[in-house]
């Protein structure tokens, strides 16, 4: 069974409200819809992580898509390290690793499809019946934010997840809101990077009276040691999630006692094996994992749900991300987590069907609207 052709199309993906977060305010997501098919006819769909414009995603799709074609669809990892290791990659190793994985997420699902299994069967099997999911507090002012928090946690949810960074008085009054609106479930702070090492134990010690499950990220973007003298400092548990993007990133932050628990996507890792790759090094250091979301659909949530059924070091709260958006581009199956929780799929390769109508209305959009290709 050989791959036939890779199909590419970008998709702009609208949230239902506006995304605030340390960084930005956004209010869509880019991603690229990768269906790859085999000289025998099956079909298996992928999506790669873009940001506006996602031309570039697209190309770099187009570029290794000669190493793909003709190819065994079986060879999955001698033909993603082949293509990781493509010259046009060299000096972009995350850029390769997010548009690299939609590809790979698609040739799972063919082999899946091929079998008759459910990704996760092929990838080790179930070491849990169900994965357990935070929820993603939304809104602006405090209000609004306590009332989703109070929603979320109604839901049945037992993690709460809230973006931080957004300036002292700001964090401890949405805190402080929140906590109370939520009880005693847990809670995470996620600054995304907002802060320097010295910001960060100064805020740190001020939030920790409403007993974090653990910060976030709270300093510079891909610094291990910045994050490690945090950790050394506040007392309070300190996830990594921008400092650490491959499995060789896992190491390092795990070599150097950096983080207390690790926040990974397939994107960021450069594929549902490389992610398990990572996962593997943390094991071993005792160190859990935690399903990190960017902006993403139910194709993403669907093959990052197969990762958490199969992945012994996982955490609670993971992130899900379609409930965000306006439409989701799969018709099945519901990814609505009971009580923050989603139990096996059982249906073959990823599972998902794709609603078709969906995809070429975020094909339009994309097409159409200028904005989000400058935000
Ligand atoms: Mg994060």
């Amino acid at each position: 069974m050989k791959i036939a052709a890779i199909k590419t199309t970008p998709l702009a993906l609208a949230f239902k409200e506006p995304y605030h977060w340390a960084g930005r305010v956004d209010y869509a997501a880019a991603v690229v819809l990768v269906e790859v098919e085999t000289d025998d006819g099956l079909v298996g769909v992928g999506e790669s992580v873009a940001a506006f414009p996602a031309e570039g995603t697209v190309a770099a799709l187009r570029g290794v898509a000669p190493l793909f074609v003709g190819q065994p669809v079986f060879d999955i990892e001698r033909l993603v390290t082949k293509a990781r290791h493509l010259g046009s990659f060299n000096h972009t190793p995350w850029q390769a690793n997010f548009v690299l994985a939609g590809l790979e997420m698609a040739l799972w699902d063919i082999l899946g499809k091929a079998a008759g299994w459910p990704v996760y069967r092929l990838l080790g099997g179930a070491v849990r019946d169900e994965v357990d999911y935070f929820g993603f507090v939304q809104g602006d002012t405090t209000d609004e934010l306590a009332e989703d928090a109070r929603e979320l946690a109604r839901a049945g949810y037992g993690v709460i997840y809230l973006k931080v960074g957004r300036g002292e008085a700001a964090d401890l009054r949405n805190t402080a809101a929140v906590r109370e609106a939520i009880g005693d479930r847990r809670l995470r702070l996620d600054p995304n990077c907002a802060w320097s090492v010295a910001e960060a134990i100064h805020m740190i010690a001020r939030l920790r009276r409403f007993e974090p499950d653990w910060i976030e990220q709270p300093t510079a973007l891909m610094s291990i040691a910045a994050l490690r003298q945090v950790k050394e400092t506040v007392g309070v548990p300190i996830a990594a999630d921008q400092a650490v993007f491959t499995p060789a990133d896992v190491y390092e932050i795990c070599r150097q006692r950096a983080a207390d628990v690790i926040v990974l996507s397939p994107h960021e890792a450069g594929g549902l094996l490389a992610f398990g790759k990572a996962a593997a090094i943390a094991e071993a250091a005792g160190v859990p994992m935690c399903l990190h979301g960017q902006g993403v659909s139910g194709i993403t949530d669907c093959a990052q749900h197969h990762l958490g059924l199969r992945t012994a070091n996982l955490t609670e709260g993971n992130q899900i991300m379609h409930q965000l958006l306006v439409e989701d581009l799969i018709a099945a199956p519901d990814l609505t987590p009971d009580q923050g929780k989603l139990g096996l799929l059982e249906r073959p390769g990823l599972g998902v069907e794709l609603d078709r109508d969906a995809v070429r209305r975020a094909a339009e959009l994309y097409e159409r609207d200028e904005r989000y290709h400058h935000s």
